[in-house]
């Protein structure tokens, strides 16, 4: 039976990018899965050990969640901190995982920057807390943004690592079960988890630059278009994106060599729910004087009453922070099953 699990860090605004390539497929499948919806606080602690505000950060991603629609009662929302065996199948699978698998991940290249040796040792390590996030409810698809691929290949590795280690131990406490890998049937513990990745908005760009992902974590503000941004700001930010001087083309192909534009005519498409055909079909041949204003109103008519509901459900952290206590009792009850098995696999002792 699939079960959904994801997560959100509390790294800053909430922007574009996120709703549109994960908040927004966390509603969508909600409606005929299981679903765990998890901000994902240790993880944060990977970019900034010190945080003033992570507490309001946490709280302000769960608004985010409940006022897009996700439904708690339905599904388990909760913040990671709140359920210890994250970090604790986590260190086991720093010991599954390889060094090499670790330094491999593009994110850590990007983060760490040039001063490599001075980047936590928790951000090289960032894969593995995120494969123990998944994993611990043996979760078999997560929606995510294109940037996040290549960790969910590396939580893929890590469970056929742990399966084929432990398997004879597997067989002999009788709690696998029998998975498709590839081509052959094999017998594991953990599921080979399949992301959920697609859609015009599987990777929106920076504002201010086409090669560059929207990030919480940007320094410029103006690089994203955050999820409680005005309507006069959302306007300013798109008239200030960076673009080229020709109109809209009438062919995707011609759209794919001109990043810039084909990053706002995606965000379009994503925001309107439709492909990128449909929306060059409407706007082939105009200009961005045209284009920017057309796509700045439907942002501001979908954001709006997200960022209304967000404001209304910050004003009341007591309702927030029980909502997290409350899917982070039922976490862990999950997680506890998960780990007394793993416990038992590795032959840890225990009660
Ligand atoms: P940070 O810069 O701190 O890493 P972030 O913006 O990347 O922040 P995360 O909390 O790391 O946000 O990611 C939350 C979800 O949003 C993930 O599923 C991620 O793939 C998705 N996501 C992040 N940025 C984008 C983007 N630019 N386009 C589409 N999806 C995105
Ligand atoms: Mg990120």
């Amino acid at each position: 039976k699939p079960l959904i699990f994801s997560g959100v860090q509390p790294t800053g605004n909430l922007h574009l990018g996120n709703y549109l390539g994960a908040i927004r497929k966390f509603v969508a499948l909600q409606d005929t899965n299981e679903c765990i919806y998890c901000v994902v606080d240790l993880h944060s602690l990977t970019a900034q050990l010190v945080h003033d505000d992570l507490q309001s950060q946490t709280r302000s991603i769960t608004a985010a969640f409940l006022a897009s629609g996700i439904d708690p009662k339905k599904h388990i929302v909760f913040n990671q901190a709140r359920v210890l065996q994250h970090a604790e199948l986590a260190w086991i699978f720093n010991c599954v995982a390889r060094i090499g698998w670790m330094n491999r991940m593009t994110q850590f290249k990007d983060k760490a920057g040039k001063d490599r040796e001075n980047a936590s040792l928790g951000l090289l390590a960032y894969p593995s807390l995120m494969a123990a996030d998944i994993l611990l409810y043996r979760a078999t698809h997560v929606p995510v943004g294109e940037d996040q691929k290549q960790h969910l290949e590396l939580t893929r590795d890590i469970a056929q690592k742990f399966n084929n280690d432990f398997s004879a131990r597997i067989a002999d406490l009788d709690i696998g079960v029998e998975m498709q890998v590839g081509e052959e049937t094999v017998n594991g513990y953990f599921p080979i988890t399949e992301p959920i990745i697609g859609g015009p908005a599987a990777r929106i760009m920076s504002l201010r630059d086409g090669s560059k992902k929207m990030s919480k974590s940007d320094p410029s503000d103006l690089s994203r278009i955050n999820l409680t941004d005005d309507a006069d700001t959302i306007s300013k930010k798109i008239r200030k994106a960076k673009t080229d001087p020709a109109p809209l083309p009438s062919e995707l192909d011609e759209l794919k060599e001109r990043p810039e534009a084909e990053n706002l005519v995606g965000i379009y498409a994503g925001l309107a729910d439709t492909t990128k055909e449909e929306v060059l079909r409407q706007f082939a041949g105009q200009q961005f004087s045209v284009f920017k204003p057309a796509l700045a109103d439907l942002a501001v008519d979908k954001l709006a009453p997200i960022a209304g509901e967000m404001r209304r459900l910050m004003a009341d952290p007591g309702h927030i922070d029980a909502v997290l206590r409350d899917g982070g009792d039922r976490a862990r009850a999950i997680a506890e099953t998960t780990m007394k098995d793993v416990r038992d696999i590795i032959g840890l002792l225990g009660d």
